[in-house]
């Protein structure tokens, strides 16, 4: 297995620290708005690399968090809680409008057959913990104390940036037009870690004690806390998307190595974003769709993983309603062409020949998968498959064993219980389209239309349905 490294910035063999274990971290949701279809291409390409490695053997532990507090407007600290500030706006508190984004993630996931993580726990549980890798810092020398928070200090870890591969110095530049700023804050660069009940967040409505005072977390602490926690202080593969790799993920690796002295994490796998007119899809661009949005136009959830999958994970992706359309349409056609399979019982003895052939577009499919990831070349293997000329049943076994990975339902197709006569003129139109007598497969065809039944030509044979 093959994958990108955004720390090393190459391709690497994939080596795990246990194999078969592997340790993998994605970073969650912040519940406080609507998830987006731009987060779900996110959440698919991790699901579909976690598949991908369950299916070439090894055995994962995959945690997921739920970001329910500390996370600001503003990647400089100096905004307003997120939830807090939806709570604000509307008559909920803070634990409410968690609860209900935190569902609607659910839902949008299981909509999308993403996997739940194996472990899948929220900030909130998980304080103490945050406390206690905040007190190690502090202990350290990484930490400092003002009136507002406790801060990182960056300037003490000198590979500060290696992810990103910006200096300190560039840092300063950018966070001139900061909106509040800490007087006491030592670099801007230097990020939170606790901050405290006073001045803008007198009111915060989510809070705990601590050394420090009464406060909460910031953001970043609670991915390294609750990583070391569930996979332990180095694990293998830590995701999300690619505007978490300058702070957020640079700002991670600083506080974990700087507390435990070790690697935080050896491979890092970064989404590219899914676009709308050009312009990343985002909450506060208000440009985005949910779910619920692209049920409302007919399309089927799964036909936007298929769509996903069409685009290899680090390139950005345009989403138009056109090509959500297609996508639909395309994966009806899969379906059917499943449907067509599953009422064809052609199961003959294989040739050696055969098998070796099954073989080869399996090693295709895989191989495409292993070299970081290639799902536009493992549909076209899938596509493949349809149009070869091996059984019916083994395209079937193929498309079931490939559908591990892709996550689009196939083996969950249901053809339609047909009365025994007219399964028995179906099974006839496709021994006669297979011994091309055409006449006769239009006589069947017409019979059955005359009952009422709609008959469907697929590539893969005759569907009917009611
Ligand atoms: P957030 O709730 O903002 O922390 O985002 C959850 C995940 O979705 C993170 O990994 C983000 O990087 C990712 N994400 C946000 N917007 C997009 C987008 N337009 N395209 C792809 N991934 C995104
Ligand atoms: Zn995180």
């Amino acid at each position: 297995m093959k994958l990108y490294n955004s720390l090393s910035r190459k391709i690497e063999e994939f080596k795990p620290l246990a194999p078969p274990k592997v340790s993998f971290y994605a970073c969650g949701p912040t519940v406080y708005d609507y998830t987006h279809i731009g987060h779900l291409r996110t959440y698919t390409n991790d699901d579909v690399l976690r598949r991908t490695l369950s299916s070439v053997g090894f055995d994962l532990n995959y945690v997921m968090n739920i970001t329910d507090v500390g996370h600001l407007t503003g990647d400089d600290d100096s905004g307003e809680d997120k939830l807090e500030k939806k709570a604000k706006g509307t008559k909920q508190t803070v634990w409410e409008v968690a609860k209900f984004y935190t569902d609607f993630f659910e839902k949008s996931i299981k909509a999308l057959n993403i996997l739940l993580p194996t472990t899948f726990i929220k900030a909130t549980d998980h304080i103490e913990d945050m406390i206690t890798l905040v007190k190690k810092l502090e202990e350290k020398g990484f930490a400092y104390v003002t009136k507002e928070a406790v801060y990182f200090d960056t300037t003490k870890f000198s590979s500060y940036g290696k992810l990103s591969g910006q200096k300190l110095d560039d840092k300063i530049q950018k966070s001139r037009d900061e909106i509040h700023i800490d007087s006491e804050k030592k670099h801007p660069a230097d990020f939170a870690l606790w901050f405290k009940k006073q001045g803008r967040f007198a009111d915060h409505a989510m809070s705990w004690d601590s050394p420090w005072g009464e406060g909460f977390p910031g953001w970043h602490i609670e991915c390294s806390a609750m990583s070391m926690k569930y996979l332990g202080e180095t694990i293998d593969i830590h995701a999300g998307g690619i505007d978490h790799l300058p702070v957020h993920h640079e700002n991670e690796i600083a506080q974990s190595e700087a507390a435990t002295g070790k690697t935080f994490v050896h491979y890092w796998f970064h989404n590219d974003f899914l676009l709308v007119d050009g312009k990343k899809m985002s909450k506060s661009l208000n440009n985005f769709y949910t779910l619920e949005d692209i049920q409302k136009k007919g399309i089927n959830p799964l036909a936007l993983r298929l769509l996903y999958l069409q685009t290899h994970y680090r390139k950005q992706m345009n989403f138009t309603w056109e090509s959500a359309q297609a996508a639909n349409l395309a994966l009806k056609n899969l379906r059917d062409q499943v449907i067509a399979l599953k009422n064809q019982q052609d199961r003959t003895s294989l040739s050696e020949e055969k098998l070796a052939k099954n073989d080869e577009y399996k090693n295709k499919f895989y191989e495409a998968l292993s070299n970081d990831l290639q799902t536009p070349q493992a549909l076209a293997v899938v596509w493949e498959v349809l149009k070869s000329n091996i059984p019916s049943t083994d395209k079937l076994d193929l498309l079931y064993d490939f559908d591990q990975v892709l996550g689009l339902g196939l083996s969950e197709v249901k053809t339609e219980e047909l009365p025994p006569h007219i399964f028995d003129l179906q099974k006839k139109i496709n021994e006669a389209r297979k011994q091309k007598d055409f006449e006769l497969s239009d006589k069947l065809r017409k019979e059955i239309q005359d009952q009422g039944y709609k008959v469907e030509d697929t590539p893969t044979g005759t569907v009917v349905k009611k």
